[in-house]
């Protein structure tokens, strides 16, 4: 500790904002964090998670919760024993090949996670699909992300979010959807408090059943019914349409397919809408006008409709109608015009601090590298000559149910989980644990030794973890980050795609013999370059881009040669990313909830994110700082059904699903409606009782 104390700039490793930090550290302890003020997603702001990254990596918190050596173990009743990393890497690689051998590439699934880097994306990628010859890698981003992505595809042609941060300011509306921003994106959520403050006329409207922090400070909540998010947009649509507040002449110059959802909303009368999402006329008629951008008196403003924003996250995308819910969100954009123009557009928000890098190197069952299409035989061959390969696989993969499903049936052997904990954060963890259980052979590559999933690993690789690993992440507007290691990991942890690259080399002798390695990097720069090059040409290009501009500041893709900045926003000139460039409005029936509340079970369970926890609380639940804002599980209800079951504050309920059960305390909270109950995600074995 003699020597003098350094700065790093990175990023936190949490939420999909994606702020910078400088990192203060000296020798091999990182000693401080703050926000990173040149930074443009949070010019030095963080959040009560970012600012405690550092107490993470206390010395003795460290010896206490991280996995510092590989271990294995042949039955997972036995304890652990350590083990070199040089003979782990070549037992898993032995045990993968032969898994192989016997039974073929599809006999084995990659699951990752939306909190690895690009480039640490990029090798499993192409270890799976190139090397192994499968498309069964996926990632927990499949349970966030993959509704959005649809969504973007279904309507403007490509995965990319047309708006950005600045807009926030920009908007004369801001919509927010399924998002409790103010805990899940705090630091986002002060740029809305900024804007606020500054342009007092702007409108908040936030869309969510529960009154939560976010919707308490907006100027209209619509507190819908879970699950009837599809029913409010075609509400709002047909009511525009009712009132003339849509924009033809942006209709007919850049969309099609709007005459099918115009019938389809003909019966989306105020009074079904209300009746279908709980929401009163009145606030319909309101929330519509405010939408599209007409002023009190229904008109068209002279300078132009006053602007709308949404922002949307996991209340819209996890449900059984997820694309759906996006889609028919953009359909109102596109109706009213309100895209491509700043302070406009739809914006989703990622909940992972690197969702958005995953799917920029295809790191996906579904999809192939820069946003290429499995299913084109033109872009696997392009991407089987830029790999050199012969080929890659043409049948989609097993997306991340499927596949613990197709484990738990026998038909995936082989399961490699890197980054994430599934038998706590997948749905039905029931049938997840009976997958890890059945398959003959579960690595585990982890920062953090004691998760849910460790408890069925037969191998346990000790990975590197915030203010340990070297690359580049995404955030939600596209904009890509440096992260930089301000100091060694600790024990024998290592960086997972140097792990992943080690495995794959020694799969190569098996596998492709005497042919050149598929994993020649020698650092996160070559990898990157790499990845540059797959998306020249695509909608994503960054061959304008260069590591040492990164280095400098971060940049939003796309960034094509010969550009001299990234684009911040998309479709300006309102050609979409479709074959004809015109949008696609959506025609989705509204569906109900796939298991709507009946006598035997009265509760619809909605669950979201604490302010001060993240995800399975790995990281986080080893800080006693950050329980102080909610230090124990609670399922809360509206006060009158605690009354109703009589139960008062405190009282250990038992909470049974169709799947399962949990023993937990029960609040009272005035941010519930009645018939509706919220746990919220983090909280695991450690935790609860069930
Ligand atoms: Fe980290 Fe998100 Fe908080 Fe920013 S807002 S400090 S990225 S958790």
């Amino acid at each position: 500790m003699n020597e003098p104390p350094r700065e790093t700039r990175s990023t936190c490793c949490y939420c999909g904002v994606g702020c910078g930090v400088i990192v203060e550290s000296r020798g091999d302890r990182i000693t401080g964090v703050r926000g990173d003020p040149a930074h443009p997603a949070n010019f030095g702001r963080l959040c009560s998670k970012g600012q405690t990254l550092h107490l993470s990596t206390d010395p003795a918190l460290v010896q206490a919760a991280r996995a510092l050596q590989p271990m294995h173990r042949r039955d997972r009743r036995d304890p652990w024993q350590p083990v070199a990393w040089e003979p782990a890497l070549d037992a898993i690689a032995a045990g993968l090949a032969d898994i192989h051998a016997a039974h073929g590439a599809d006999a084995i699934g990659l699951y990752v996670s939306g909190q690895l880097l690009t480039e640490d994306y990029y090798v499993f990628n192409k270890l799976a699909k190139g090397l192994l010859g499968t498309n069964n890698i996926d990632t927990n981003s499949r349970l966030c992300m993959s509704s959005a992505v649809a969504g973007y595809k279904q309507t403007l042609g490509a995965d990319a979010p047309p708006a950005c941060y600045e807009d926030i300011a920009l908007a004369d509306t801001l919509w927010v959807s399924g998002s409790n921003m103010a805990w899940a994106h705090p630091v986002l959520f002060r740029r809305v408090e900024d804007a606020r403050r500054a342009r007092p006329a702007q409108k908040l409207v936030v869309v969510d059943p529960r009154r939560t922090e976010t919707a308490a400070a907006a100027d209209l909540h619509l507190q819908i019914q879970p699950g009837s998010d599809v029913a409010l947009c075609h509400g709002l649509l047909h009511l525009m349409l009712w009132e003339g507040w849509i924009d033809p002449a942006f209709i007919a110059a850049h969309t099609r397919g709007f005459e099918a959802l115009r019938q389809r909303v003909r019966e989306a009368t105020p009074r079904e809408t209300s009746r279908r999402t709980g929401v009163a006329e009145a606030d319909l008629v309101t929330a519509a006008r405010w939408f599209a951008g007409v002023g009190d008196d229904g008109r068209v403003p002279e300078g132009g409709r006053r602007r709308t924003l949404s922002l949307y996250c996991q209340g819209l995308n996890q449900s059984r109608q997820g694309t759906a819910n996006n889609a028919s969100l953009i359909n109102l954009h596109l109706a009213c015009g309100q895209i491509g123009q700043p302070g406009a557009g739809p914006f989703s928000l990622t909940g992972q601090p690197n969702a958005m890098g995953g799917r920029e190197v295809g790191g996906m069952a579904t999809l192939l590298s820069a946003h290429r299409d499995l299913a084109d035989p033109a872009h696997r061959a392009e991407v089987a000559a830029m790999w050199g390969v012969d080929a890659v696989p043409a049948t989609p993969g097993k997306a991340a149910v499927e596949m613990f499903q197709a484990a738990a049936d026998g038909a995936i052997r082989a399961l490699w989980i890197v980054c994430t904990n599934p038998a706590q954060s997948l749905p039905d963890s029931a049938m997840v644990r009976r997958a890890l259980e059945r398959c003959e052979l579960v690595v585990l590559q982890e920062a953090y030794r004691d998760t849910a999933t460790a408890q069925h690993a037969h191998w346990l690789l000790p990975a590197a973890s915030w203010g340990e690993k070297d690359g580049t992440v995404t955030n939600s507007e596209r904009r890509i980050s440096r992260v930089r290691a301000a100091v060694p990991p600790p024990g024998q942890a290592r960086a997972d795609g140097r792990s992943a690259a080690d495995i794959a080399r020694r799969l190569e002798a098996r596998l492709r013999p005497g042919r050149p390695t598929l994993f020649p990097h020698a650092d996160a720069e070559s990898v990157w370059n790499d990845h540059r090059e797959t998306t020249r040409g695509r909608d994503l290009d960054i061959t304008g881009l260069d590591w040492a501009r990164l280095e400098r500041s971060p940049e939003c893709w796309p960034f094509p040669s010969g550009a001299a900045q990234g684009r911040v926003r998309l479709y300006a000139d309102h050609r979409f990313a479709t074959p004809d460039g015109r949008a696609r409005f959506v025609d989705a029936a509204p569906r109900p909830p796939a298991e709507p509340r009946d006598a035997q079970r009265p509760f619809s369970l909605t669950t979201g994110r604490l302010r001060d926890q993240w995800h399975g609380m790995s990281r986080t639940g080893t800080l006693p700082r950050l329980f102080g804002h909610a230090p124990e599980p609670a399922i809360e209800l509206h006060p009158q059904d605690l009354s109703r079951l009589r139960l008062t504050e405190g009282d250990v309920v038992r909470v049974r699903s169709r799947r399962g059960a949990l023993v937990l305390p029960a609040r009272a909270s005035a941010a519930m409606a009645p018939t509706q109950a919220f746990i919220a995600m983090h909280w695991g074995d450690e935790f609860l009782a069930g």
